[in-house]
């Protein structure tokens, strides 16, 4: 039985195996609803698989029928519902090791420029073999390309980077995991200013970490950034960008607390908590 729950605890869930499929999903909305360079799902019966707390989940309809939940306080990823007996959960919100491993990356097709794919496992364009499903467009970026552009899954706020990108991390502490219901977060740090929807974004703060605070679209859950009223740089959750920031992730870090089915196949520099 493997535990899971939003960041915030209002939404939580059992899962109990046999677990049949886990893969890294590359797909632009997997991007956005989890503001992370890929979002890694597991498969399992859904006889074995109990939430609580769904009330407090938001449902968002991605694609024709399809329903994206995310938690309406913390906007962390929760699971949808079961298609043909089956139920597939993010596997960032686990609490403990599931025991499986991912055997795929699937969507590598729609990849995030600024994400490189360093390990071994399979690579398929879009759904694994056996899968026949329609592929559907991306979403075309709703403002001019002056400037790397963002925007949450349902397109309701968008933004631009006005600055250049200081820095840009990878983090595997369990808050981002869990925010992200994913295997890390990426960040980079970057001036931005919001050209729609800015009102339609909930902020959560982390009651005991007051620096663990971001925003996040109340309509499709897709994490956005902050807004920073003084104009300063804000932490951009870089599955929301439609550009290329021109800047690639330099460092590992927090990987104390990485998630154990996770291996690190790349040589940037690791660090257990913040660099030195
Ligand atoms: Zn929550
Ligand atoms: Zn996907
Ligand atoms: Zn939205």
């Amino acid at each position: 039985m493997s535990h899971a729950s939003c960041l915030c605890g209002a939404v939580s869930w059992e899962l109990e195996g046999p677990f049949e499929w886990m893969s890294h999903c590359h797909c632009s909305r997997c991007r956005k609803a989890h503001g992370s360079a890929f979002a890694t799902y597991v498969a399992g019966p859904a006889a074995g698989f109990r939430l609580r707390g769904g009330e407090r989940s938001v449902r968002y309809e991605s694609s024709p029928g399809f329903f994206r939940c995310f938690c309406e306080c913390c906007g962390s990823v929760v699971p949808g519902d079961p298609t043909a007996g089956r139920i597939f959960v993010p596997a960032g919100n686990f609490a403990d090791d599931p025991g499986v491993r991912p055997l795929a990356h699937i969507f590598v097709a729609s990849k995030a420029p600024w994400y490189e794919i360093r390990d071994n496992l399979p690579r398929f364009d879009a759904y694994p073999p056996g899968i026949d499903a329609p592929v559907l467009a991306d979403r075309e970026p709703l403002d001019p390309p002056e400037a790397p552009r963002g925007s949450c899954l349902c397109g309701g706020a968008a933004y631009v980077l006005t600055s250049s990108p200081q820095r840009c991390v990878n983090c595997h502490c369990s808050r981002c995991r869990r925010a992200r219901s994913a295997a890390f977060g990426s960040m980079l740090f970057a001036s931005v200013r919001y050209t729609r929807g800015e009102d339609q974004l909930a902020t959560y703060t982390l009651p005991d970490a007051k620096r663990f605070s971001y925003a996040f679209c109340r309509v499709c859950g897709s994490p956005m950034p902050r807004p920073n009223p003084s104009g300063g740089v804000a932490g951009v959750q870089m599955g929301s960008l439609d550009d290329d920031p021109g800047m690639r992730p330099q460092a590992h870090i927090f990987v104390g607390s990485k998630a154990p089915w996770y291996e690190i196949a790349d040589d940037l520099p690791q660090y257990v908590e913040y660099p030195t």
